[in-house]
């Protein structure tokens, strides 16, 4: 029986061991993949650590893949071809007939969404079955390794920024350039957002800039609110740091019915002064990565408009210590997997 590799995680805490399987074949509705790129995403640890309610283990991580169909299982819709490459994401399926599916909040379906890497195995292997509802087409000629962080981290920037209420020429500010930040501030600049930079230090500023930031607003020497109101205020603000009280000091420097945006999973609060909301009428919101449809319009935009993720890239058996270097905090600024063609 011809076998593939995988890494997988037998038990809450890994490690990360790199396992031979057999090749599965893909049950009605899914496709199986020949996978050629997977990111390293932040939130994989909640595969690894086993703190996603209900995990079940052994289980394969990785949410951010691309690859291409090399079987159909039944019933697969005909648009799924053998050939084809695609991406899955992070959401990979909801039920489509509860209420919430019913007013397309997909991402709060009720019977519960399906999560790659979570709910079945992802997408650090040679092979794997995606449900047809997860996939994604992507653009010709655009490498899997440039495609691969577009499915989280990108996508989850994009769909905020465009969901944000801002439109073209309003300032909008990027909080942090990392993994997130740095595909956010090109975003921002190619939607046609007059684009603010936030960071702590001076040496960022210079990158901020080439990542097309109009703007660069140094947090540890300003006040980001003060800076941001000397700018005109900003229609909305992208937090992708980890740090609740720091995002908090950005809403003075939300323009009238401005929106603070929060894709950063901090843990501690965002302390919001409630006349800061109430004069300007302005709002915190959190957003949601999105949907197949969603990935697969970041990654066409990504294409026509040429954002690039900053990668690091290591082959499948080094998987172990590309987690290692993402948990760093220290790659510049997302970590890829790569198999073997
Ligand atoms: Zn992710
Ligand atoms: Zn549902």
């Amino acid at each position: 029986m011809p076998s593939m590799r995988t890494i997988q995680i037998s038990r809450p805490g890994g490690p990360l061991e790199l396992v031979e399987r057999p090749i599965p074949d893909p049950p009605a509705g899914h496709v199986r993949l020949k996978v050629r790129a997977c990111g390293i995403c932040h939130s994989d640890v909640l595969t690894v650590d086993g703190t996603w309610p209900g995990i079940q283990f052994p289980r394969v991580p990785g949410h951010e893949v691309i690859g291409v169909i090399d079987a159909l299982g039944k019933d697969v819709p005909p648009r799924w071809t053998v050939g084809q490459q695609v991406g899955v994401g992070w959401h990979a399926w909801h039920c489509g007939y509860c209420n919430p599916c019913r007013r397309n909040d997909y991402f709060a379906c009720h019977t519960g969404i399906k999560v790659t890497g979570i709910a079945f195995d992802g997408g650090y292997a040679d092979f794997m079955i995606a449900p047809a509802t997860a996939l994604a087409l992507t653009p010709a000629g655009m490498p899997a390794v440039d495609s691969a962080p577009l499915m989280c981290a990108g996508l989850t920037t994009f769909n905020a920024l465009r969901n944000s209420g801002a439109k073209p020429g309003d300032l909008v500010a990027i909080f942090g350039i990392g993994g997130l930040g740095h595909l956010g501030i090109q975003y921002a600049a190619r939607m046609g957002f007059r684009t603010a930079a936030i960071a702590r230090g001076a040496d960022k500023a210079a990158l901020a800039k080439q990542l097309g930031a109009a703007h660069y607003i140094d947090s540890a020497a300003t006040d980001p609110a003060v800076e941001l109101t000397k700018l005109g205020g900003a229609a909305a603000v992208l937090a992708t740091i980890t740090n609740g009280s720091a995002m908090a000091s950005t809403i003075g420097g939300l323009a009238p019915r401005g929106r603070l945006m929060v894709i950063g999973a901090a843990n501690d609060p965002i302390p919001v002064p409630p006349l800061a909301l109430i004069m300007g009428e302005r709002s915190v919101t959190g957003w949601y990565s999105g949907a197949s449809i969603d990935a697969e319009e970041t990654l066409a935009f990504s294409k026509q408009t040429g954002v690039k993720s900053m990668n690091e890239v290591y082959p499948l058996e080094r998987a172990k210590e590309a987690y290692e270097r993402m948990l760093s905090g220290d790659a510049r600024f997302r970590v890829v997997l790569k198999m073997a063609d």
